[in-house]
């Protein structure tokens, strides 16, 4: 559909892939072929900016483009994908948790059992003087879809507050938690002043596309390179897509059976 541009959302990329992150870790090597496939397809990665300025019909934008994104800003991502996507001068926006930045992932200890670095400030102004972009992926990580709104306006306009002094500029756009949110939520993140916000709904983001909820296209571990241009056009992989189509099938095979059984009585 015209006007659709896919929100990529990548997590840790890493030649290393610990067994419970698996499934949220690329490695160099799939990374890299991924943006390969970008670059000859001819998509040209955007930033967030761009597009509100597209729809709010202040600019143009390129015929391909792609916004690529990062949650939670591991440490691994600045020595594995940025060099990467360095090469092919693309840029991306990387979502920090500030009030861990420089320490570790500990929200994911309980669950998994294991936390992960994070990039420190120094690594973030550095990857924005190199042209990518940071925004708020909260203070500390929870789902703000679970907090009363004081907790929800604390975690909100601290991770702001904070990221702007860090980073010297103003920062506009989150990345909700775990793609936690709630009507509650959004309206404090208007209230905070952002003016964008990607959540982890599977879709493209297109003119209709809430700009405080915006669709975004997963990448997984698993994925194979055929997986990743699979999800580039459908959002689904190969596996996911035959399913559906198989699913489409049979119900279509379904409906034509009841109504010829109908015709017939
Ligand atoms: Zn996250």
């Amino acid at each position: 559909m015209r006007g659709s541009i896919p929100i990529l959302m990548y997590h840790q990329v890493s030649p290393k892939p610990l067994p419970a992150l698996q499934t949220y870790t690329v490695t160099p090597k799939a990374f890299a072929a991924q943006m390969a496939w970008l670059a000859l397809s001819g998509y040209v990665p955007i930033t967030l900016d761009n597009l509100l300025e597209y729809r709010n019909g202040r600019a143009p934008l390129p015929s391909r483009p792609i916004i690529i994104t990062f949650d939670d800003g591991f440490q691994d991502i600045v020595e594995y994908a940025v060099p990467i996507l360095q090469a092919r001068r693309f840029t991306a926006v990387f979502y920090l948790v500030a009030g861990l930045v420089g320490k570790s992932s500990r929200w994911i200890l309980p669950e998994l059992g294991i936390e992960c670095p994070l990039m420190d400030w120094n690594a973030a102004r550095q990857l924005e003087r190199g042209g990518f972009h940071c925004g708020s992926h909260t203070m500390s990580h929870p789902r703000l879809a679970t907090l009363d709104s004081a907790a929800c306006l604390q975690e909100l306009l601290q991770s702001r507050r904070l990221l702007e002094d860090c980073l010297g500029h103003e920062v506009r756009h989150l990345a909700y938690p775990f793609g936690s949110f709630s009507d509650r939520a959004r309206a404090i993140v208007i209230e905070t002043g952002y003016r964008s916000a990607c959540s982890t709904q599977k879709g493209f983001s297109g003119p209709d596309d809430d700009r405080l909820a915006l669709h975004r296209i997963p990448v997984k571990g698993q994925d194979s390179l055929l997986d990743f241009i699979c999800r580039l056009h459908t959002t689904r992989t190969v596996k996911e897509l035959l399913r559906s189509k198989a699913q489409h099938s049979r119900q279509w095979l379904w409906r034509k059976k009841r109504t010829t059984n109908d015709y017939s009585v």
